[in-house]
């Protein structure tokens, strides 16, 4: 079953049964290593699935929960090594959507929650989007309405030396480093061979035409090469005259939650190329996290 989250939808399955999960794998085509995210009714059912339940975590649960960021910890035994991908951590998270919330405590124990879409293509924001995606006795969709937040879950590892953002998201290093009291880093650069996040793969979150990002005078020149068989995203940028422009808001939490939707939009036009006016970060360190986790997934989305 697929169901709503404030990022984006989950295909849901029990993520204490090993062949529940075998399965989400085998529908989203996702390489075994990657590891799925653990979705909670709260924290109490997060304390269930790790093996030490520290004040950063309490912290972060009591700060951001409901709400877009993923916690990884020391995973404990009840928890299937097919989740974690083999590894010894695991990603817990409560979603920030009523209905989904409501589906977790009517089921009482936690669900896994990738992104229903295809290993390594775009996320989908809307029920359509799964719908799009998988035939319908294949997946049931809970329909919650268009997601708000529109990109994935900041995640934050808690395991190992330092506190570390290991996927960028609307809530910013720079917050969770107030609220814990202590310095968080960045380490979500492109990764090759083992992969601690799936989502740290250097191509991800793609459109299927081409797409390439460029700023100022490159864009008229990315259209131009395209022979008018180009689609434009611009935010800011005078729209260039290309097969089709679509025009996303400027400000960054409203621009993250449209990307997704705009980059299918263009990819329905089966355009031999996607130009992307590139985001320049600006406004306050909130504002530019956004801009930086909205980056991350174009930088992917081109590569
Ligand atoms: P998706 O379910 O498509 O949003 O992708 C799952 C994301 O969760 C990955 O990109 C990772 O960033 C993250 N993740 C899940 N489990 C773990 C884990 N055990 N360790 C580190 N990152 C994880
Ligand atoms: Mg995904």
């Amino acid at each position: 079953m697929a169901f709503p989250t404030e990022t984006v939808y989950g295909l849901g399955a029990d993520a204490l049964s090993e062949q529940a999960v075998r399965a989400v794998f085998e529908l989203k085509g996702r390489p075994a290593q990657n590891p799925l995210i653990v979705h909670v009714a709260d924290a109490e059912m997060a304390k269930r699935l790790v093996t030490h339940w520290g004040e950063d975590a309490a912290a972060l649960a009591k700060a951001y929960w409901p709400g877009p960021l993923s916690i990884v910890l020391p995973k404990a035994s009840i928890v299937p090594g097919i989740v974690t991908g083999g590894g010894l951590n695991v990603a817990v998270r409560c979603p920030d959507h009523p209905l989904t919330l409501e589906l977790l405590r009517e089921f009482g124990g936690p669900l896994v929650g990738p992104s229903a879409n295809l290993s390594g293509r775009l996320s989908p924001t809307a029920a359509e989007h799964v719908k799009a995606a998988f035939a319908p006795q294949q997946v049931l969709v809970l329909d919650g309405g268009p997601c708000r937040v529109g990109i994935e879950s900041t995640v934050v590892s808690l395991a190992g030396s330092g506190v570390r953002v290991l996927r960028p998201g609307i809530i910013g290093a720079n917050a969770i480093a107030k609220t814990l009291g202590k310095g968080v880093t960045y380490d979500d650069g492109p990764r090759f061979g083992v992969l601690e996040s799936p989502g740290l793969l250097p191509s991800h979150y793609a459109p299927a035409a081409r797409t390439v990002l460029a700023k100022g005078p490159g864009i008229a020149a990315a259209v131009a090469a395209a022979k008018g068989d180009a689609v434009v995203l611009v935010h800011g940028a005078a729209a260039p005259s290309a097969r089709r422009v679509i025009i996303l808001p400027a400000i960054a939490v409203d621009y993250a939650s449209s990307l997704y939707a705009a980059m299918r939009e263009a990819d329905e036009c089966h355009p031999s190329v996607i130009v992307v006016e590139e985001p320049t970060p600006t406004g306050d360190e909130d504002e530019r996290a956004v801009w930086h986790a909205v980056l991350d997934r174009l930088r992917r989305a081109a590569a």
